[in-house]
């Protein structure tokens, strides 16, 4: 499936009911409706002239090995143990516990964030839900909690609810989510790994569907999206496979203000430089289905 590059821009009001769509939620502040919260993006791209981190004084090696045995002390060792207001402030999870009438828990992942372009768009459109970018390097996985900080310190009352952590998704999604705890998995241009003898290591695998059906909701989607046909296939291939989840129908897919983001192929840092050197996405997305994960 190619991703069509749609140019039409929605209104504000089916942007609202899209983001909302299945939330109890409503912005607060329509002030902003004539910003298109679809399009590029308000912030610099390379924050010249702000207080936003810069992507090159974060610079890394470009993979890590998610096989390896690493340090991870900092893990939480079970859901309960996360601390939220680590990073979001006391007050806004307070304000979204008023609403909700429950502790605030994050609700949607980006498994493999990279530099956050991706929070950086949710941000606005769920304005009520709690976005974790995950991100197995240290680096830049700093730079994503970074610049969640100076977007809310530039832009106050803003970019409240998303946060970057360093962690392994391939091994600890579980110590973080507890079942059932997420709306929305991104899985966006995940590392290709393209020998055969690393393909071990893609992020999409048969065992590791099982655990992301188990942290997501039913009705929950799970996004992927790959500039790689091999990669493209291999994780249509993998989830069709699942009997937790099935794909999204052309009417979902039409209807979910993700998918036109991702459509559009602006969100994020990788998605960018496809559409710059016009290349073609695969865009795979999932609905979990009624059902208990069997390791
Ligand atoms: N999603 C981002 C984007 O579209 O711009 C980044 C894509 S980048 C090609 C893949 C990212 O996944 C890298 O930043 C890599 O460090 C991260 N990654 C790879 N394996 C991971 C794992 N097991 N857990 C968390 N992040 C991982």
């Amino acid at each position: 499936m190619t991703t069509v590059t749609t140019k039409v821009l929605m209104t504000p009001s089916k942007r609202q009911d899209e983001g909302n769509r299945g939330h109890h939620h409503h912005r607060d502040n329509d002030d902003d409706d004539d910003v298109d919260l679809l399009g590029e993006i308000a912030v610099s791209a390379n924050n010249q002239g702000t207080s936003i981190p810069r992507k090159r004084d974060y610079r890394q090696r470009a993979h890590c090995n998610p096989l390896a045995n690493g340090r991870w002390e900092d893990t939480p060792t079970a859901p309960d143990a996360f601390r939220e207001d680590g990073h979001y402030e006391r007050t806004f999870l307070e304000e979204l516990k008023k609403d909700e009438g429950k502790e605030a828990k994050i609700t949607f992942a980006d498994i493999g964030c990279g530099f956050g372009g991706l929070l950086v768009r949710l941000s606005p459109l769920f304005p009520k839900e709690l976005i974790m970018g995950m991100e197995i390097r240290a680096q830049v996985s700093e730079y994503v909690r970074e610049r969640s900080l100076a977007l809310r310190k530039e832009h106050p009352g803003e970019y409240q609810n998303i946060s970057g952590l360093r962690t392994n998704s391939m091994k600890f999604l579980p110590n973080y989510f507890e079942k059932g705890q997420l709306k929305k998995i991104f899985f966006l241009f995940p590392d290709p790994h393209f020998k055969r003898s690393k393909r071990r290591r893609r992020i999409i695998q048969t065992a590791l569907i099982a655990e992301y059906a188990f942290c997501l909701r039913e009705g929950g989607i799970l996004y992927t999206q790959t500039d790689v046909k091999d990669v493209g296939d291999w994780m249509k291939e993998k989830l069709d496979m699942s009997p937790l989840f099935r794909p999204m129908t052309e009417g979902e897919l039409n209807e979910d203000v993700c998918v036109e983001l991702l459509r559009r192929g602006t969100p994020t840092e990788e998605g960018q430089k496809v559409k710059r050197n016009s290349g073609s996405t695969w865009l795979h997305c999932y609905v979990r289905v009624h059902g208990n994960p069997r390791y």
